[in-house]
């Protein structure tokens, strides 16, 4: 029998959503909704090949999710004939309280909320689409897929910020790390590509999309990470800066005069490759680097600096790297980036084939010389087929 899981990614202004077939991995049907709560709403909407996209009245989530409905009656496949068993759902933050996947009841919908104050943008508008979707397929399993738990098992010593502790603790301070759902299924996509058991293998996960994040597991296991508190912490990203001295804040409050949203702007929306060198994309800023625009060079190399000290980093946390991984828009796709990033790295066993590496593909592959100790991969991301196996996971946990 074909399992299939409706995968839902509700953010505060769009709904992602998609069909998917958990077995094989084929997405029946991708759709996205988009300006929930503003005009000029859009719903897109592919399947069997056809991109449909209509104009869509959507002042709120449950306005979304309807359409979205309208989208699968309308050009297919049936929901109520597609074999769904399950919805997943994309939660942003678990917090401490979601080591792993879990089916979606009150209590669970109340916590999602609670924690609404380490990620004040995307708890809410999360929850907002599991109410709705709950009330629009009651009789399916619901269940949430958190984007920090696979990152829980990072120890003490590594997601805790050398803060005054009674403040950390008041507030729920430490590191808790994103894009887990991504890291978990490419750290063991990698040890199926290498042959070996994801226990017995070591890699380095770097998750290189808008946002970018990096990740050292041990046997399977996340041990570090990135991002911190939030998103915003580590690896310079497509708008938001990565590691900063915090005095920068003290410093734009006290002889700028900004105020804290002002700052919280400039550091998440207007910065990174984007506030460097005007380009956000990172085949336009390639393109500009390589016309010989300054600061689209210093921008780049800026990013593959970064990208150096975090793999250093990493493989001193791990001792025996298997496997420096990439994954994410600019991870699998761009050259430079691959190539700027493992530059000088030979002393720590990373040797990059600079031929393989131009090769494209959307298979999973291998990028290293031959004789390079640690393999360099590229292995394509799925975070909803991700979620899709999870939900599954769940449901069948529970007989
Ligand atoms: P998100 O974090 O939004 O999910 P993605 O993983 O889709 O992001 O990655 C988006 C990024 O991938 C963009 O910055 C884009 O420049 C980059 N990207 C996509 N295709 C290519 C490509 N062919 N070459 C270089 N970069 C690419």
């Amino acid at each position: 029998m074909t399992r299939r899981v409706l995968v839902i990614n509700s953010g505060s202004s769009s709904l992602k959503y998609q069909v998917v077939d958990a077995d094989d991995g084929t997405a029946l049907a991708v759709g996205l909704v988009e300006r929930i709560g503003a005009t000029g709403g859009r719903l897109s909407h592919t399947t069997a090949g056809q991109r449909h996209v209509v104009e869509v009245d959507v002042p709120d989530h449950a306005a979304a999710m309807a359409a979205m409905a309208q989208a699968f009656a309308g050009y297919g496949p049936e929901l109520a004939d597609a074999g769904l068993v399950a919805v997943g759902h994309r939660v942003v933050q678990g917090g401490e309280a979601f080591a792993r996947s879990v089916r979606i009841d009150a209590e669970v919908l109340d916590t999602v909320i609670g924690l609404s104050d380490l990620a004040p943008l995307h708890n809410p508008a999360n929850a907002a689409g599991i109410r709705v979707a709950m009330a629009q397929f009651p009789d399916l399993p619901h269940v949430a897929v958190f984007d920090t738990a696979f990152h829980l098992t990072v120890p003490p010593v590594a997601h805790t910020y050398a803060l005054d502790r009674k403040i950390a603790a008041a507030h729920r301070i430490r590191r808790y790390g994103f894009h887990g759902t991504s890291h978990a299924y490419v750290s063991r996509a990698a040890a199926a590509f290498l042959g070996r058991e994801p226990d017995q293998t070591n890699v380095i996960v770097l998750h290189l999309g808008n946002g970018a994040s990096a990740c050292a597991v041990r046997g399977g296991i996340s041990v570090d990470t990135s991002m911190g508190l939030t998103p915003l912490e580590g690896l310079v990203m497509g708008t938001r800066t990565g590691d900063i001295d915090p005095a920068v804040v003290f410093h734009l409050a006290r002889t700028a005069g900004m105020d804290i949203d002002a700052i919280d702007d400039v550091f998440n929306k207007r910065s990174g490759v984007l506030g460097l060198s005007g380009r956000q994309d990172m085949r336009d800023l390639v393109d500009a680097a390589e016309c010989g625009d300054d600061a689209a060079r210093l921008a780049l190399e800026v990013y593959c600096y970064r990208l150096r000290k975090y793999l250093g980093a990493y493989a001193a946390v791990l001792g025996r790297v298997d496997a420096v991984v990439f994954t994410a828009g600019v991870g699998e796709n761009s050259a430079p980036v691959r190539a700027g990033a493992l530059a000088g790295l030979e002393s720590l066993g990373i040797e990059l084939d600079p031929e393989a590496n131009q090769v494209r593909s959307s298979e999973p592959r291998d990028i290293a010389t031959p004789g390079s100790r640690v393999r360099v991969l590229v292995i394509p991301t799925n975070e909803e087929l991700e979620i899709a196996r999870q939900a599954l996971e769940v449901v069948d946990s529970r007989g």
